[in-house]
């Protein structure tokens, strides 16, 4: 078997083993670890059609960390997907009607798809240190729009050799998600609000990876930093995995047979989702179209329509916060590719987003974005959507979801001369009860109780839609967590935090 070794989108002489890019999170200069070559994986569908979803994990990480053991892969798997997951299939696809499923991700810890690699992330790592010989603690550090930091928290806490430090957006987030975050317990876990958007705040947590006296000063600490957010690799590669899970749940259901293109809808904020779609095409699963499903910040579908990426534009708080970014990390890793791997390019690209906040992209590299269609969903058509989709089909979707819902039904509209009849998958990326009022809203614009967590039993009350264990904890545990400080204060908090 091909080694799979992996290189710096910003400097090609950079190149690392998959543990020890699980480890740095970020290329030291500033790059994002790709793959040198995509795996050559024998995708089997006959047997993955009846694989279960930790099988089809098994297959598709040992492929990619090749210097991790089978059994290494194994204990790793088996302890993230186990019964922290609400629903046995971790990820099962249900159909909505003839032509549309949903793929849900959210039946982990903190019911959003974070957890789908979150789970798995602190037990690569461990894998990884040991692997390494390291014998500092791992310091995780994280910006957060929401979601990613709690289910962060609940992956490293109590992890042995680890620390986390969260940092979130103050008044950025919903009431649910920071109840969540606050209420975590945890002698390794700091969780921080910061005045800031999130934006700020990654850019923050981006200068800190990189800077050489906080590098130092933390060392002398015992401790070296490792990033959790969707550029590390241990987080996109086992995001692979439900695509291809997905895939084969759907010849399981006989809704293809196999060959048969299909299209994925993800609702897109830090690219990191979709671009695990784009690996999922590239190792051989039958991808038509990968469909790009923004809110009101729709930088990424302006870029996909002309080729300019301008971060210059006023910034939306949403319903759907998680998706409130106007830099999307991952998106470094496709231009790099379309860039025909051009790391001088990439590395100036990303400079004159820093320094001027924009960039194009040459035409030829802007006609290679065929993978992709991008479509935007305003606040009030997620709305309608909610309602409509509920309506319709008796399933309640959460504000990100609907922003795919949205996407999907512009392409459709799109195509109806077209005529396509190609299935198309939605990815759910969260539980509805974790945006309560926007779905409550959705069914009616009536006056609503001051406190989320008085509209989550309305919303059970409307749906009758099971309200998950995850929620009904956060409305109970007790706030541990009340710090708020400055973007620059964000260093010397981490500092004090490790000096504890
Ligand atoms: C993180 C997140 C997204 C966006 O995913 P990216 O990988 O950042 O594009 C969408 N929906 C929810 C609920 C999320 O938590």
């Amino acid at each position: 078997m091909t080694h799979i070794y992996y290189k710096s989108t910003r400097d090609a002489k950079r190149v690392v083993t998959a543990s020890q890019a699980i480890l740095q999170g970020i290329s030291q200069e500033g790059g994002l670890f790709v793959p040198v070559e995509m795996p050559n994986i024998h995708l089997d569908w006959e047997q993955l059609k009846s694989a279960t979803y930790q099988e089809v994990a098994q297959l598709i990480l040992k492929a990619f960390f090749t210097d991790f053991t089978d059994e290494e892969i194994a204990k790793c798997v088996a302890a993230a997907y186990d019964e922290k997951f609400t629903h046995s299939a971790i990820a099962p696809v249900k159909s909505l009607d003839k032509h549309v499923s949903i793929l849900e991700l959210f039946h982990g810890n903190t019911i959003a798809f974070k957890d789908m690699a979150l789970s798995i992330l602190p037990h690569l790592m461990q894998v990884a240190m040991k692997k390494q010989n390291i014998d500092r603690e791992i310091v995780i550090l994280t910006a957060t729009s929401g979601d990613t930091g709690k289910a962060a928290m609940a992956g490293f806490s109590g992890v042995k050799g680890t620390k986390i430090v969260v940092f979130y957006p103050d008044g950025g987030v919903s009431e649910i998600q920071k109840q969540q975050m606050v209420t975590q317990v945890g002698d390794n876990v700091k969780v921080v609000a910061v005045k800031g958007n999130f934006d700020d705040a990654q850019s923050q947590v981006k200068e800190m990876f990189n800077d050489m006296e906080l590098k130092q000063e933390i060392e002398q600490l015992g401790y070296q930093f490792s990033s959790a957010n969707s550029i590390n690799i241990g987080r996109l590669i086992p995001q692979v995995v439900y695509y291809v899970y997905a895939y084969a749940q759907l010849l399981q259901q006989e809704k293809i047979q196999i060959g048969d293109p299909i299209r994925f809808v993800v609702p897109t904020g830090n690219f990191g989702n979709i671009l695990a779609g784009y690996y999922a095409k590239k190792i051989g699963v039958p991808i038509d179209k990968l469909v790009c499903a923004s809110n009101e910040n729709n930088v990424l579908v302006d870029f996909f329509a002309t080729g300019h990426y301008d971060k210059r534009r006023p910034f939306y708080l949403t319903t759907s916060p998680s998706m409130d970014i106007l830099v999307s990390s991952n998106l470094e890793r496709l231009i790099y590719e379309i860039s025909q791997e051009n790391a001088q390019l990439t590395q100036d690209y990303m400079t004159q987003l820093k320094t001027k906040g924009d960039y194009q992209i040459e035409t030829h590299m802007h006609q290679l974005l065929t993978d992709f269609v991008a479509f935007d969903a305003t606040q009030t058509q997620v709305s309608e959507a909610i309602k409509s989709v509920y309506n319709r089909y008796h399933y309640v979707i959460d504000p990100h979801t609907a922003v795919a819902y949205v996407a999907y039904e512009k392409l459709s509209a799109q195509e109806q001369e077209g005529n396509s009849n190609l299935q198309t998958v939605i990815l759910s990326t969260a539980n509805p009860y974790k945006f309560p009022r926007s779905v409550m809203n959705a069914f009616s614009s009536q006056n609503r109780p001051e406190h989320d967590f008085d509209l989550v039993q309305k919303l059970y009350d409307l749906t009758q839609l099971s309200i998950p264990q995850a929620v009904v904890e956060a409305m109970n545990a007790p706030v541990l967590h009340r710090e708020v400080v400055s973007i620059d204060e964000m260093p010397t908090t981490v500092v004090e935090f490790l000096k504890k």
